[in-house]
Parts: C-alpha cells; sequence; structure tokens
C-alpha cells in the first residue's frame, strides 16, 4: 500500500470541484432540491431529465468519491440500499453467492430473507477462513474486511486471484476503512461497496451509500437499478455527505492514531481480558493488514469479564456515546452481544472518535477500574 498515493487523493478530494469552475461560480456544490429540471424540446439536449435519474448534488459527491475510488461511483440513499443493488444486478436464479458468515448482519440477512427465495444460494464462510476451499461454483463473493465486528481479516489480492479463477465476481465491503484506509479495486476486486454514513459522511447526521467499480457493464446495471427502483438519495444528504467527506482524511488519520495506542494500552489492562485490533503486533491478523492497509481503522474490539462489566465500562466510560454504528466524531460503544452476535458477553465494539488521546485513555482507564 502506497500512503503517498492516498495523501495525494486527499489533497485532490480538496481541489476536485474547484478545478471545472467558471469565473462567478460558487466554489462547493449546491443543494439542487428538485423533482423536475427544466426540459423543453429534445431531452438530449439537456444534462438533467427528471429527480429520479440525475441531480447535481449527487454528481459533486459522486465526483469526489469516484476520485478517492478512481472508479465510476453511484450513490444510494444508505449502505444497505447501495449493498442491495450490488446483490439485486449481479446475479440471477441458480446462482450462487458467498458472504462472510461474521459480517455486516443486514447483508446476510437482505439475502437470506429476499434473494433465497428467487433461487440464489447465500453460502457463508468465517472471515478467517473466506479463502478456504476457493471460490469454484459462485457467481458473486463478497467479502468485508476487517469483519465486523470480529476485526477477522482476509488477504484481498488472494480473494480476487481466486475469485478470477472461479469466473466470479469480488465484490467488498469498504465501510470500515473508507478509500483512504484500503483500496480494494487496486488489489483486484471487482466491485466496491461503502456504507458512507460510517467515517466519509463522519457526522452521525446523515445515511449514505456507494458502489464504485471499474467494469462499465456492472455499472450501468448498478446506476439502472437506481433508476428504476427509485432508491435515491435525498440532495441534502448528499450535500451533507459531501461536506463531511471533505474532511475524511484528517478525521480518520487521527482516529486510526488513537485506536492505536489504545488498542495498546487495552491489551495490556488487567480488566481485560482480550483485544483485537489489526494495529496490534501480536494480532493474528496483523500481517494480512500490514500487507492491504494504509492505516489499521478506527475501531477496536475489546472483552471484558461478562456483560455486566461491558455495560458498566460503557455506562461509566464520560467520553464513549452508548450508541450503535461507528466512524464518527465521537468515540462510541456496545455489547454486540445484545444483538445477538456471535461473541461473548463481555464483548464491546469499540469505536475510536476524535477526542485527544490522554483525555480518551484516561476516562476509560477510569471506566475500567471501576467496572472491575
Ligand atoms: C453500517 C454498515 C452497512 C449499512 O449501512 P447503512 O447506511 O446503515 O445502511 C453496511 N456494511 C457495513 C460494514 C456497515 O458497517
Amino acid at each position: 500500500m502506497n500512503t503517498h498515493d492516498t495523501s495525494r487523493l486527499a489533497a485532490d478530494l480538496l481541489h476536485h470541484f474547484g478545478r471545472a469552475l467558471q469565473p462567478g461560480d460558487s466554489v462547493v456544490p449546491g443543494i439542487a432540491p428538485t423533482a423536475v429540471f427544466h426540459l423543453p424540446g429534445n431531452p438530449a439536449n439537456a444534462p438533467y431529465h427528471y429527480g429520479r435519474y440525475h441531480n447535481p448534488t449527487w454528481e459533486a459527491l459522486e465526483g469526489a468519491l469516484g476520485l478517492l475510488e478512481d472508479a465510476e461511483t453511484v450513490v444510494f440513499p444508505s449502505g444497505m440500499a447501495a449493498i442491495a443493488a450490488l446483490l439485486f444486478t449481479n446475479v440471477a436464479a441458480g446462482d450462487r453467492v458467498l458472504v462472510p458468515a461474521d459480517g455486516y448482519f443486514t447483508t446476510r440477512l437482505l439475502g437470506e430473507k429476499y434473494l433465497q427465495p428467487l433461487g440464489i444460494s447465500i453460502e457463508t464462510r468465517p472471515t478467517a477462513k473466506f479463502l478456504d476451499g476457493g471460490f469454484e461454483g459462485y457467481r458473486l463473493v463478497l467479502l468485508e474486511t476487517p469483519s465486523n465486528p470480529g476485526l477477522d481479516v482476509c488477504d484481498i489480492a488472494a480473494a480476487a486471484a481466486l475469485a478470477k479463477r472461479a469466473g466470479a465476481l469480488l465484490g467488498v465491503d469498504n465501510t470500515t476503512m473508507t478509500p483512504l484506509g484500503q483500496r480494494p479495486l487496486e488489489l483486484g476486486a471487482d466491485i466496491v461497496v461503502c456504507a458512507d454514513t460510517k467515517a466519509i459522511n463522519g457526522h452521525s447526521d446523515a445515511l449514505m451509500g456507494h458502489v464504485a467499480s471499474r467494469n462499465g457493464e456492472v455499472m450501468t446495471r448498478v446506476r439502472d437499478w437506481r433508476r428504476y427502483g427509485g432508491a435515491i438519495p435525498s440532495p441534502f444528504e448528499a450535500w451533507l455527505v459531501y461536506r463531511g467527506l471533505e474532511t475524511l482524511e484528517v478525521r480518520f488519520s487521527r482516529m486510526c492514531a488513537t485506536a492505536g495506542v489504545i488498542a495498546e494500552r487495552l491489551a495490556a489492562h488487567d480488566c481485560v481480558t482480550g483485544v483485537r485490533y489489526p494495529g496490534l503486533a501480536s494480532d493474528p491478523a496483523h500481517a494480512t493488514a500490514r500487507k492491504q492497509m494504509a492505516a489499521f481503522g478506527s475501531m477496536i474490539s475489546l472483552t471484558l469479564r461478562d456483560g455486566v462489566a461491558a455495560e458498566r465500562f460503557i455506562e461509566a466510560c464520560a467520553y464513549i456515546q452508548p450508541s450503535t454504528s461507528f466512524g464518527g466524531v465521537r468515540s462510541c460503544a456496545e455489547r454486540r452481544a445484545r444483538w445477538g452476535d456471535n461473541v461473548p458477553d463481555g464483548f464491546v465494539r469499540l469505536s475510536i472518535g476524535l477526542e485527544p488521546v490522554e483525555v480518551l485513555w484516561a476516562s476509560m482507564d477510569e471506566a475500567l477500574k471501576g467496572a472491575g
């Protein structure tokens, strides 16, 4: 992974929109809340026709995300709407789809509830053993690395080679890393999906998602799916996410740096029985993580003695917001067993935010000691 390349991308991101301006234009994109566009005569003469087909604010966001992905990008009103677009446009009756057993739960649920009855087989493998057995016979393989919430890592380049050999499409849910932390398309994946609700927007005030691919046929299907299925983002939300994206690099690098410090200290803490963070040299995922990630992410998983200790810790820490989700400016945490994840009762998923590291650590250390 070449970090110099991502620095260049981060700088270009800030000037991308401005490069096409005419004198007197606004240097930031506007919000275009319209269902219809002025359309006299031949539609071929107008860039915009109707609000379900196109919108200039979506295009500003897609331009910025597309720059980071170095690929055609289509935005959706949530991460799941992007994943639904990927699934429903790339498989047909009789196809087999492989998804992680320990990945984002709703992706699996969507497949089982709506694709399986259409004659599509949804199969699972744990992320840590995702490559075992190859991908022969699959039409679509969907990977999520690091996995969520267990933070296992899978070798994307190796998965891409196996998918190619098997004639399968490889999709990667890159939500936890963003295009600045990990670049699946560069590593050979066919399609990336991302919940921009998380770090890309970063302010926990909007949902959004995107699909990106360098395969034109895939993107035509995905764009048509949005037009005809009608799952379109609101221009206002697209503008909010654009605004959030402008500071992604500074937020994400701060969050990852803080997470690295906190993970080391948690691993050495008497009250913590287990820690997973791909950046820890002792982590089973570390070698693969080093190979493919530009940073090690903002999420840490830790295990405390039991569920009561975990709840006490979350409750007592002044700078941890008890909430689901991750990638926002505020650190937050939750006990994942409350959702039925296959993890110990005392397992906590911790998302590191922008609090200065020593203040955050002092409050965590105190809360851990109190939790017992
Ligand atoms: C949150 C998340 C999603 C879904 O995103 P929404 O915007 O909530 O629909 C998908 N994949 C991963 C890995 C996520 O964390």
